[in-house]
């Protein structure tokens, strides 16, 4: 028995026989002295015959995965039509006179490098799908097959990395879980694995010796290990968590859909923090009935230059289809100096959590902030679009914010262009100050989303990315929650909303102090959802008052965690 530990992407237990995928090598033929318009004309019949290949593949994703796995394949068409590669692979052809099969490699190998160099995790790793349809391309000029292989029977698919176009040629059903050798939470193992609900668990250094296709093995995609050989008892304890944990997930998702209402009848809203297409997928799955937190700092990172209206509307768009008719809640830019963005010229700076952050860049860079009020409510016309300002810390800066809105909708009128109307307008309240004036801020917004991460990290004066002090961040801690009660205490009384997205929402001890307070609205990461509902469902919220009035009394986290524990039984 051996066990390898690497980061588990997809939860999940199962065991079954290992199948190895090895993508079939081949050697790239490299020629001096070739005619550069004939071979060029090669590479434009290459291009076409993977094109009709990925369409075919896209077909198929779409029937057996969804969307978002589809999603993929058209990313790989516009690769194959990105004016830079074909530029590129022209002019190796002409200057150098090689052969397109080296041309296509040497200028496919340039555009992964560059896509490689980039600061964003999610804009790396799709430099694989680069390495991907190029390997597509010489295959085709090579006219070697473009089919593929798959299991014929269930198993744990492990290879060194997996590329869309590997995994779309196994048979979905065939797929116990998947590892690989290489990638990331966002890597196609990953997506592929949880649009399918089976294990998967990325980054293992495993040892090719040491493996072989057939062989026993176990996949724990909660703890991110891997076993291979286990002995009986392991595999019988693996077994009996697996089927314990499939049968408690199936009997989460198939009441996740249902509304939320406790026992005394009262309705709860559980809705999604999202941050990609890929999340809202999850979200509609995993029963959320619309998105609290759509961070939208993704559209910004990870490229060269700010997006042009026109990406940015058609990124919107694109999500707000996919959780269409729900309502989305949508944060405008929360970058500061803690994260790197060239194109935008931010310092470095000593306190970057306590620096030029989210609506704080509104003197200096308005043209940011109204880019993005423009590109949203051009894309959610029709929409029921919530927009909410991130780092407010006072007034002022609502005030600011909500000219520019206001200003912004009045443009988009004067030009003609369509503009989203009856758009809430709401605040994150993550500044301990703001959430202190929260009956005056209430005045001037629609609603409140408490974020607790930041609001723990600022109250208490805890770095939220120092490991050694992460101990001390504690939401529990009185001092927080006195500041989440009072904020929402001060929406009720203006007769607005107040919802939660820190991460706080999502963890069930914590259900009986918000439902207690009479939060609105809980607002957690995708998968947690179904979990989420269950628990508010068990509660009884009238019997949760005097509970969250008790915890507001103690003194410390401690106190306020084994109260609640109680209650959990
Ligand atoms: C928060 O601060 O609680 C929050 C939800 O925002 P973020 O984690 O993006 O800072
Ligand atoms: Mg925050």
């Amino acid at each position: 028995m051996k066990t390898w530990t690497g980061t588990g992407v997809s939860e999940g237990i199962v065991s079954g026989p290992l199948w190895i995928y090895l993508p079939a090598r081949y050697e790239v033929p490299r020629r001096a002295g070739c005619d550069p318009e004939a071979e060029w004309q090669r590479v434009l019949s290459a291009l076409e015959k993977v094109k009709t290949n990925i369409a075919a593949l896209r077909e198929r994703a779409g029937q057996s995965v969804g969307e978002a796995e589809a999603a993929i394949f058209d990313a790989h068409r516009m690769f194959l039509e990105d004016p830079e590669l074909l530029e590129d692979i022209q002019r190796r052809l002409q200057e150098e006179g090689i052969n397109a099969e080296a041309a296509v490699q040497d200028a496919g190998q340039n555009f992964a490098q560059m896509m490689l160099a980039l600061e964003d995790a999610y804009f790396r790793e799709r430099a694989q799908d680069v390495q991907d349809v190029i390997q597509q391309v010489i295959r085709a000029l090579l006219g070697l097959d473009q089919s593929g292989q798959s299991p014929l029977q269930p198993a744990i698919i492990l290879a060194e990395e997996l590329t869309p176009s590997d995994t779309i040629q196994f048979e979905r059903s065939v797929i116990l879980g998947l590892v690989t050798m290489r990638g990331g939470p966002t890597s196609h193992a990953a997506i592929l694995a949880r649009s399918l609900g089976v294990p998967a668990v990325v980054s293992v250094p495993f040892e090719w010796a040491d493996l072989h296709s057939g062989q026993p093995a176990i996949l724990d995609g909660n703890r991110g290990t891997l076993t291979v050989d286990p002995d009986p008892n392991t595999l019988a304890k693996a077994e009996q968590s697996g089927a314990v944990y499939r049968a408690r997930q199936k009997a989460l998702l198939e009441s996740a859909q249902a509304p939320t209402v406790t026992r005394d009848g009262l309705r709860v809203e559980v809705v999604a923090n999202i941050g990609s297409v890929e999340d809202a997928v999850q979200a509609v799955r995993y029963g959320a009935e619309g998105v609290g937190l759509f961070r939208t700092e993704f559209l910004y990172m990870g490229q060269n230059a700010l997006l042009s209206e026109e990406q940015q509307i058609a990124a919107y768009r694109e999500v707000f289809h996919i959780l269409s008719p729900r309502p989305v809640v949508v944060r405008t830019l929360d970058i500061g100096g803690d994260k790197d963005i060239p194109y935008l010229g931010l310092q470095r700076e000593q306190n970057p959590f306590l620096g030029w952050r989210g609506i704080r860049m509104i003197s200096e860079r308005p043209d940011l902030i109204s880019g993005q009020f423009r590109a949203l409510l051009q894309a959610g016309v029709d929409v029921d679009l919530r927009i909410m300002i991130p780092m407010v810390s006072s007034l002022q800066e609502i005030t600011q914010a909500r000219e520019l809105f206001e200003q912004t909708r009045i443009e988009l009128m004067k030009q003609g262009l369509p503009c989203a109307e009856q758009v809430q307008f709401g605040i994150m309240v993550e500044v301990p100050s703001i959430a202190l004036v929260a009956e005056h801020a209430a005045k001037l917004v629609d609603f409140f989303s408490i974020g607790t991460n930041d609001l723990t990290q600022y109250t208490l004066a805890v770095d939220r990315g120092n490991e050694r002090v992460a101990s001390l961040a504690s939401p529990f801690h009185p001092a927080v929650l006195q500041l989440i009660a009072r904020t929402v205490r001060a929406a009720h009384s203006a007769g607005k909303w107040c919802g939660l997205c820190g991460e706080m929402a999502g963890d069930p001890l914590a259900a009986p102090f918000l439902l207690g307070i009479g939060l609105d609205e809980f607002s957690a990461s995708p998968a947690l959802i179904p979990a989420l509902k269950e628990t508010l469902r068990k509660l009884d919220a009238s019997q949760c008052r005097p509970i969250a009035e008790a915890c507001l009394t103690l003194s410390s986290p401690e106190e306020v965690q084994e109260r609640l524990r109680k209650i959990a039984g």
